[in-house]
């Protein structure tokens, strides 16, 4: 290991990573000092280069290193490096960028509260629907319906929402949130047919609002394909269900887009364009500055924004940052690239080429379920194919693989018994077959060893 790693090492002590095993991660060797970025590949502090298969944090999606991107938020910085969106104030590149997210969301989805993370995002969408309902009159109107495997976030409420194993060990707002079946059919499923696993959750969503009362449901949130749950989706045409028996409860439905909108399956956003629905409420973060600044979005339709605006009542919700000039410009610049490129247009190509390759590694005896879309693909590992029995946690076969692929030059992420891909959306044809190349060989060698 270089001097330089382990005077960064030592300095890190001081650092609480996130989501970690803190103790583990003390010991040597166990951290990673990522210290420079370009393009598709990330780099260590010993200089060894990686590909960057999990685009930062499902982040990254133009790449690493986009100098037009730091060019238009230095100019913005040059211009204003700060100023708030409270009280009676705005600037230029907040304003622009509500009305481009406006633009490009579907429907009737066209006022945008920014916030700076994905947590900040949906949280903001449960105030603001909580601020609603009081306006209308409805108080009492403030149970929140989520899913098991849903992640939501790290925020008190957004933890809340997310599915309780999350939390084991934490306090969580439990008494504003219940928790609907898990949608993943190759787990839960059992001997039903997908279609009929369908019905089995939708009579499960119609009997916990008959159970609770629709008037105190304000919102049912869902990811089109839970991510950080171990990536999966739901089974064909549960979203548009769904939404339709949110409609006739007066339930609003917020898709978090967080992982799944620009560009990452395809389309700037995948509520309408892959899923056929238009929600409420789309919250996003991540690739809406493909994580060049901290920057979230929660988008409203024009009846949350009617109501929230009515007179004799004040919008007190607000953070610092909410909309900070440089993440607004990198979100404008952001947009434009993506736009001025076709990337979303070219995942639909290349995505769809990453997504049958890894399926294609389902001939490999320790791997249980290939699944996902385009960028954003999750691998489970199972001792038994046929009776999908689990390794148990001590084994650690999904960070055994990330380890065996970040030897080979891919850094993947484990979670549990699964992989989770989720590159930049720049990769080219080589890459994502290299990638297909070293998760055969990694997975392999990890289950010969077990
Ligand atoms: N929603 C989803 C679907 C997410 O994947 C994440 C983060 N992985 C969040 C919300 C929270 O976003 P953040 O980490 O920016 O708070």
């Amino acid at each position: 290991m270089a001097r330089d790693t382990l005077e960064i090492l030592a300095q890190d002590d001081h650092l609480i990573q996130s989501f970690a095993d803190l103790n583990a991660l003390k010991q040597q060797g166990a951290r990673t000092v990522i210290s420079r970025a370009k393009g598709a590949y990330v780099y260590d502090s010993d200089g060894t280069e990686m590909i960057d298969g999990i685009g930062g944090l499902w982040c990254v999606n133009i790449g690493h290193g986009n100098t037009e991107m730091i060019d238009a938020i230095t100019d913005q910085l040059k211009t204003l490096d700060y100023y708030s969106t409270f009280y009676n104030f705005t600037h230029p590149a907040a304003a622009a960028l509500a009305e481009k997210v406006a633009q490009l969301a579907p429907g009737h989805l066209n006022s945008v509260y920014f916030g700076n993370s994905g947590s900040v995002a949906n949280d903001s969408a449960i105030r603001m629907l909580h601020h609603y309902n009081i306006r209308k009159g409805k108080p009492e109107k403030k149970m929140v319906l989520s899913r098991h495997g849903a992640y939501h976030g790290s925020t008190h409420l957004a933890m809340a929402m997310t599915t309780p194993g999350y939390s084991d060990g934490w306090h969580a707002a439990n008494d504003l949130v219940h928790h609907l079946r898990s949608p993943h059919f190759w787990r839960e499923g059992d001997e039903l047919t997908e279609a009929e696993f369908l019905e089995a959750l939708i009579d499960d969503l119609i009997a916990s609002i008959d159970r609770i009362g629709a008037e105190n449901i304000c919102a049912f949130i869902a990811e089109p394909i839970q991510g950080a749950g171990g990536v999966v989706p739901a089974p064909k045409g549960y979203h548009k269900r769904a939404w339709e028996v949110c409609k006739a409860n007066d339930i609003k439905y917020i898709a978090d887009e967080v992982v799944t909108a620009f560009g990452r399956l395809g389309h700037f956003f995948a509520s309408e364009d892959v899923f056929g629905m238009v929600p409420d409420i789309i919250t996003t973060a991540k690739g809406l500055t493909s994580g060049y600044q901290p920057l979230s979005a929660t988008i409203v339709s024009d009846d949350i924004h009617e109501v929230i605006s009515r007179p004799d009542g004040m919008f007190l919700h607000g953070m610092t940052y909410s909309g900070h000039p440089a993440a607004a410009a990198a979100g404008l610049t952001n947009i434009a690239i993506m736009e001025r490129e076709g990337i979303p247009q070219r995942v639909r190509t290349t995505g769809k080429r990453f997504e049958n390759n890894l399926r294609g590694l389902i001939d490999i005896e320790i791997v249980g379920e290939v699944r996902g879309g385009h960028f954003m693909m999750g691998i489970e590992f199972v001792k038994d194919r046929d009776t999908k029995e689990s390794y148990p946690d001590d084994a650690q076969v999904g960070l055994k693989v990330a380890r065996a692929c970040q030897k080979r030059g891919l850094i993947a992420r484990p979670l549990g018994n699964v992989l989770i891909l989720s590159p930049t959306l720049i990769m080219d044809e080589p890459m994502i077959d290299r990638i297909e190349d070293i998760l055969r060989d990694a997975i392999t060698e990890v289950a010969a060893g077990l």
